[in-house]
C-alpha cells in the first residue's frame, strides 16, 4: 500500500541551539543525578524525550496571543476567551482554571471522594491516583486485560472492562463508588485509546447506577484521532465532533493543558453540575487562585485558548502522531521490543524484554533510561516499578506488569533527523544489551518517588559498561 508522508503542516521560524556533550560528560552527569533522568540539568540533554508535558512549541499565533494578556486580578478577558474555547470544543458548562492538571485533580478528589470510597479508573495515573488516595479514596483498576500486555495489538487498549466495572458495582455498591475516572488515551498503558463505543457503554452503565463519570481529558484529542482512524463510522467526522461526542457522555473533566493544548503550563476542571461548580469555585481560591485565573497568568489563558483551537486540527494530529509512528515503526524494524500498537504521545520500550538479564528489583526501565542517556544524550523516563511506588495498605513495592521506558515526543519540536538519532542509539543499545547494568535505590522520596529517587549501579560504577 502506498502511503503519503505525514509532513508537518508548519515551518520553523525560530531555532533553539542544543548543546552536544561527550560520553564522559554524560557518564559523570548521570552519576551525579543518581541515575535518575529527572535530576539531569536540561542543558546536558541533547534530545529531550522525558515528557510531552509542557514541552510543546507554541505557534506564532500563540506567541502573539501572549501580548494580549489581560493581567487583571479578576475577570480577565482571557478567561472569557478560554471559557468560550472550552465550551465550544469540550462542551462543559463551567470552567475552573488551575495551574496545571494535578491542581484540577486535587479539587475534584477533595470535592467528590469521601473517606473509604473507591475510585475506579482505566489504569492509574501517578498524580491522579495520589490525589484520590490523599482524599481518602482507593483506586481500583478496571481497564481491559489487553492493556497490561505490551504485545497485544488490540486497537483500543484504553477501554474499560465492563465486566470488571459491573463486578465492582455489585461488590461494593454504587454508593461507595465516588466516580469513574475515565482517561482518554491512557498514558500509563502506552498512549492507548478508548473507543467511542466503549465510552458510550461505560457511561451508560455508570449512569444506570448513579455513578458519575469524570474524564481525564488530558490527551482526549489524540484519542479522537485514533477513533477517527480506527473506529468504523468516524472517518468523516472532525476531531472536534468526536471530542464533543466523548465529553457529552460525562459529567466533567480534569485537564492538563500541557499536553494536547500546546502550551507550557496550565490546566482546568470543567463540570456541568451547577452546585458542584459552586463548590469547586469555593475551593479553587484556597489552593490555586481566584476562579477566573486559577494560577494561570492572563496571557497563559490566551495561549491556551488558541492552543485548544490548534489542537483540534486534523493535520496537526496527523503529523504529531505520524512522527511518533515513524519512530515506533523504525524501532520495530530494528527488532526492539516496544509496546504495540504504537501509541500517540511516545514510544514505550518494553524494558523487561529489552534487558532480560536485569531482574525486576534492579529496575530494568530505570537502568535502560540511564544507559540511553549515556549512549547518546537522549533523555527518556521510567514507567514501571519506580513509578508505581508502594502499596498504600502494605507499603510493599508494587511491580506492575508493564516495565517501560517512555520516549515521549514533544509536539512540534523535533525533526525526523532527531528521530533517526534516537533510533540508532536505541537499536545499538539493544544489540549490546548485556552492557546495561541494573540499579539499586539509594534514596526514596515519600510521594511520587520516580521524580526524585536516587540510584546506583548494583555492580561497578557504570550503568553502561564499555
Ligand atoms: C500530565 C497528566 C496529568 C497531570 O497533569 P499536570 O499538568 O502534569 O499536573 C494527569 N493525567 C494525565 C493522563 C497526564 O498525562
Amino acid at each position: 500500500m502506498s502511503r503519503r508522508a505525514w509532513a508537518e503542516p508548519w515551518k520553523i521560524k525560530m531555532v533553539e541551539h542544543l548543546r552536544m556533550t561527550t560520553p564522559e560528560e554524560r557518564r559523570r552527569a548521570i552519576a551525579e543525578a543518581g541515575y535518575n533522568p529527572f535530576l539531569l540539568p536540561s542543558r546536558l540533554v541533547y534530545i529531550d524525550l522525558l515528557t510531552d508535558s509542557g514541552t510543546s512549541a507554541m505557534s506564532d499565533v500563540q506567541w502573539a496571543g501572549l501580548m494580549r494578556g489581560d493581567e487583571a486580578y479578576a475577570g480577565s478577558e482571557n478567561y472569557y476567551r478560554l471559557e468560550r474555547a472550552v465550551r465550544e470544543h469540550y462542551g462543559y458548562k463551567h470552567l475552573i482554571p488551575t495551574h496545571q492538571g494535578r491542581g484540577a485533580e486535587h479539587l475534584l478528589s477533595q470535592l467528590c471522594i469521601r473517606e473509604g470510597q473507591v475510585v475506579p479508573g482505566n489504569m492509574y495515573f501517578t498524580t491522579t491516583k495520589l490525589h484520590q488516595e490523599l482524599a481518602g479514596g482507593k483506586f481500583v483498576d478496571v481497564i481491559v486485560d489487553e492493556a497490561h500486555d505490551p504485545e497485544n495489538e488490540h486497537p483500543f487498549k484504553g477501554n474499560v472492562d465492563l465486566a470488571k466495572m459491573q463486578k465492582l458495582i455489585d461488590d461494593v455498591g454504587p454508593e461507595r463508588i465516588a466516580y469513574l475516572s475515565l482517561e482518554t488515551n491512557v498514558n500509563m498503558a502506552g498512549g492507548q485509546p478508548c473507543s467511542l463505543e466503549n465510552i458510550r457503554a461505560t457511561c451508560a452503565l455508570c449512569r444506570a447506577h448513579g455513578v458519575p463519570v469524570f474524564l481525564d481529558a488530558t490527551r482526549a484529542l489524540e484519542n479522537c484521532y485514533f477513533i477517527q482512524q480506527r473506529e468504523p463510522g468516524y472517518r468523516d467526522k472532525t476531531l472536534s465532533q468526536i471530542l464533543r461526542e466523548i465529553c457529552d457522555q460525562t459529567d466533567g473533566c480534569t485537564f492538563s493543558a500541557k499536553k494536547d493544548a500546546l502550551v507550557n503550563i496550565g490546566g482546568f476542571l470543567a463540570i456541568n453540575d451547577d452546585t458542584l461548580a459552586t463548590r469547586a469555585r469555593n475551593l479553587v481560591v484556597v489552593y490555586e487562585g481566584l476562579h477566573t485565573y486559577g494560577g494561570m497568568a492572563g496571557r497563559d489563558m490566551e495561549a491556551l485558548a488558541i492552543g485548544i483551537e490548534e489542537s483540534v486540527s486534523w493535520a496537526h494530529q496527523h503529523a504529531r502522531i505520524g512522527q511518533v509512528e515513524y519512530l515506533g515503526r523504525k524501532l520495530l524494524e530494528a527488532g526492539v521490543p516496544i509496546v504495540r500498537p504504537i501509541g500517540s504521545h511516545g514510544v514505550f520500550l518494553n524494558a523487561a524484554a529489552f534487558l532480560p538479564h536485569v531482574p525486576r528489583d534492579q529496575f530494568p526501565a530505570q537502568s535502560l533510561a540511564a544507559a540511553l542517556y549515556v549512549d547518546s544524550g537522549v533523555r527518556g523516563m521510567e514507567r514501571g516499578a519506580v513509578s508505581a511506588g508502594r502499596s498504600k495498605e502494605t507499603s510493599q513495592s508494587l511491580y506492575p506488569e508493564l516495565e517501560l521506558v517512555r520516549l515521549t515526543i514533544p509536539r512540534r519540536v523535533y525533526t525526523q533527523a532527531h528521530m533517526d538519532v534516537v533510533i540508532e542509539s536505541v537499536a545499538e543499545l539493544h544489540r549490546h544489551r548485556e552492557r546495561v547494568v541494573g540499579l539499586q535505590m539509594t534514596y526514596e522520596p515519600e510521594f511520587l518517588r520516580f521524580f526524585q529517587a536516587r540510584f546506583e549501579p548494583v555492580t561497578g560504577d557504570r550503568v553502561l559498561r564499555d
